[in-house]
């Protein structure tokens, strides 16, 4: 008998906030769901602890001309916000030979056009969630405390115009009139409308929650160890706790998707980017609108009434550990742009640090490898999970459903690299 599309158990590897929305999305269209994760139910990872922006407006990718050489500068200060440790590590130096490759003017500019319709696609489906996501729409402000800063983002605005995302180039005195409400020491701003910010853990108990409700199973602390495999097709995942068997599979393992997919022949280069946050229970002010300090590479959200700092992308393996300089660097950084902070504001505040899973060209993989007739991926968000999920689960679902994909760009394919 031919089964429809409707009764297929997908299997779901990965319960960070890329393998919920795809999750949520395949059980919406009626397929039965099963979540794998090698954790405790929402355990404070990567998805959990990040700044929370929804950011179409990042439609330049990591790997961009200028971020190598940026990015020797910053390696010799230990304060910096990027930062790799350095050691002889065969997949790092080429993870670095291809980043090297990709942030040419051309290759950034394609991958340019593939990040705004992901970005804009996911606004979308953020509005069709059927949840209650917590998404405030009205900005993002990059605040620049240095002119020539502001004129370099200036130009990132005249891009965007071009790419057909708004943004507004405003200098210090209507930067403060756009959020007064906290203060600010800069030379200006770029506003995106478009831009939003919400609550990374509220959106993760609200995926669970609803989930939970369209009767998909969660299987936690049970870590993928293998498969099961017969000819092209993959039969069951193997876990610490017992075979999970499906007929179709979709990795969302976050930077540990890269491993678990060697197992299946496959490459998908990835470095883990370590970044902290710090969360202030109650701010000296609270902003509305959340922003990045530019220079500083430093995001700034209000979630309800706390302000969280995010920031630092450090490449030291998969190590969590937290680095005392890294995080004096951000407390720093909040006293150049926001004078009324002061660094004891930050005494017995917890930091916190997730692993980004960050590709070596700045874009996720998002697809069916070839190898495989009933296995898919999805991963590789670096710095903009979030912002992604959504549209990355929309086009999963969609190719799980047998339709084409709402962004068939051959940049995202997790076939890519071969070597
Ligand atoms: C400081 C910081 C700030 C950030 N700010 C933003 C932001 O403002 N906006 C934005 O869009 N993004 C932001 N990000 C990035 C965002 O957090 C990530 O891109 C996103 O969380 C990645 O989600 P994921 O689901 O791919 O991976 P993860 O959240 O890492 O989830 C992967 C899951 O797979 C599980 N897993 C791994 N191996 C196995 C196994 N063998 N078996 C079973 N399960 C397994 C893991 O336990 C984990 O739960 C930020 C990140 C950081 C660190």
């Amino acid at each position: 008998m031919r089964r429809t599309v409707d009764h297929h158990r997908v299997v779901i590897v990965g319960a960070g906030v890329v393998g919920l929305c795809t999750a949520l999305n395949c059980a919406r269209r009626g397929m039965s769901v099963t979540i794998v994760e090698r954790n405790a139910a929402q355990r404070d990872g990567c998805s959990f602890g990040n700044a929370g922006m929804v950011v179409p407006s990042h439609f330049i990718p990591l790997a961009a001309p200028g971020m190598v050489k940026q990015g020797l500068k910053w390696m010799f200060n230990p304060e910096s916000p990027f930062y790799i440790r350095p050691r002889f590590d065969w997949d790092l130096l080429k993870w670095g030979f291809r980043f090297t490759r990709a942030a040419t003017e051309s290759r950034a500019r394609a991958a340019a056009t593939v990040l705004r319709d992901l970005g804009l696609l996911s606004l979308r489906e953020y509005e069709s969630l059927g949840i209650e996501t917590g998404l405030h729409r009205d900005g993002l402000l990059m605040l620049c405390r240095h002119q020539q800063t502001l004129d370099e983002e200036a130009e990132v605005a005249e891009a965007a115009h071009a790419l057909g995302i708004p943004a507004e180039v405003l200098d210090a005195d209507a930067t403060k009139r756009r959020d007064p409400t906290i203060t600010m020491d800069v030379a200006g701003s770029v506003y995106f409308p478009l831009d939003g910010h919400l609550s990374p853990s509220r959106l993760m108990t609200t995926l669970a929650t609803e989930l939970a409700r369209l009767k998909a199973t969660f299987r936690y602390d049970s870590a993928v160890t293998g498969f099961a495999i017969e000819g092209s097709r993959l039969r069951a995942v193997q876990t610490s706790t017992g075979d999970v068997p499906g007929d179709q599979f979709v990795i969302c393992s976050g930077i540990w998707s890269s491993p678990m997919a060697y197992q299946l022949g496959l490459k998908l280069p990835m470095q883990a980017g370590k970044g902290y946050s710090l969360t202030l229970s109650e701010p000296r002010q609270l902003p509305t609108l959340c922003s990045i300090c530019t220079e500083a590479r430093l995001a700034v959200t209000p979630i309800g009434g706390q302000l969280r700092f995010a920031g630092t992308m450090e490449l030291s393996g998969t190590d969590e550990s937290i680095s005392a300089s890294r995080v004096r660097g951000i407390v720093k950084s909040v006293g150049d742009y926001f004078p009324e902070f002061r660094p004891d504001d930050f005494d017995g505040v917890r930091p916190w640090s997730g692993l980004r899973p960050v590709s070596p060209d700045g874009l996720p993989y998002i697809g069916r490898p070839n190898r495989w007739d009933n296995l898919f991926v999805a991963t590789g968000h670096a710095m903009m999970g979030v912002s992604l999920a959504p549209a990355t689960a929309k086009i999963v679902a969609d190719l799980l459903a047998g339709q084409p994909s709402p962004i068939p760009s051959p940049l995202l394919s997790p076939d890519r690299y071969r070597w």
